[in-house]
């Protein structure tokens, strides 16, 4: 079987596990169901960006070059929360945007994806959240009225824990056993009396499960800039990566755009 089409971020239903679907933008295939099997993915030298502009080249957020210097979702405060002023009325690139965006409850989470870190994202996304990060547990430390106040309490943070994924550790089963319950108690105490007053009453852990077969020793990250053809038994998918049996992964997310052929041998 073929598919064609342009990657774009793996849709997935929350469950245990997770159920991915790959999203060819015209196919949705349901990735589960293809583990143990050997599929290929063949890029076809075409990327295109999200406002439809076929280019050869991508930037941060699968972006062309005009849409990564002008669109709101690839300013300032998208990568970096403590940057957002759009409650003070401030633009960045469109006010209006930048007030739907940040302007809504968001928390302050743990999470174990690999290890410890923290991270920020708007409330109702959370889930989709720790998914994509391939997060095998997660706690609410903290929930503030927007984007501003979460990222200048991660910010805070950042001396204390990490606020990345180790994705080797994450995706060759290197996590490591956290209380993190604990662990939110323990920050907590570290956070200014002012940011205390955000602290959640929310203490459940959610927990989370991947659909993988065996995870390899050792991992390899593959990308289309290094090879055309990505190829491999399929032993599982944690966080927008597929794992391939010889520890070769491939992050499904940065590849958003590329046009691609996928074969699946049955
Ligand atoms: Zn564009």
């Amino acid at each position: 079987m073929t598919f064609n089409g342009f990657l774009q971020k793996m849709r997935c239903q929350i469950g245990n596990p997770v159920h991915y679907y790959l999203n060819l933008s015209t196919d949705l295939i349901h990735v589960n169901g293809l583990l143990g099997k050997d599929i290929q993915l063949q890029f076809q030298h075409k990327i295109t960006c999200h406002c439809g502009k076929e280019v050869d080249r991508v930037f941060r957020q699968n972006f062309c070059f005009d849409c990564f210097q002008t669109k709101p979702e690839a300013g300032q405060p998208i990568f970096f929360p403590e940057k957002s002023q759009a409650h003070l009325g401030i633009e960045d690139r469109d006010l209006e945007f930048e007030k739907r965006y940040q302007l809504q409850p968001h928390v302050v989470y743990l999470a174990n994806s690999g290890g410890l870190k923290v991270g920020v994202t708007r409330k109702n996304a959370r889930f989709q959240r720790w998914i994509d990060q391939g997060a095998i547990a997660a706690i609410v430390l903290a929930e503030t009225k927007n984007r501003y106040e979460a990222g200048v309490m991660e910010s805070a943070l950042k001396g204390h824990l990490s606020d990345k994924t180790d994705w080797r550790n994450m995706l060759s089963e290197g996590d490591p056993t956290i209380d993190l319950l604990k662990e939110k108690e323990r920050i907590a105490a570290l956070l200014s009396s002012e940011q205390q007053a955000f602290l959640s009453d929310d203490n459940e852990v959610t927990t989370m499960q991947y659909p993988v077969n065996a995870y390899a020793k050792k991992v390899k990250s593959i990308t289309f800039k290094k090879s055309d053809t990505i190829k491999g038994q399929l032993s599982g998918i944690r966080g927008q990566y597929l794992i391939f049996s010889d520890g070769q992964v491939f992050n499904v997310r940065s590849h958003e755009g590329h046009h691609v052929s996928v074969i699946v041998n049955a």
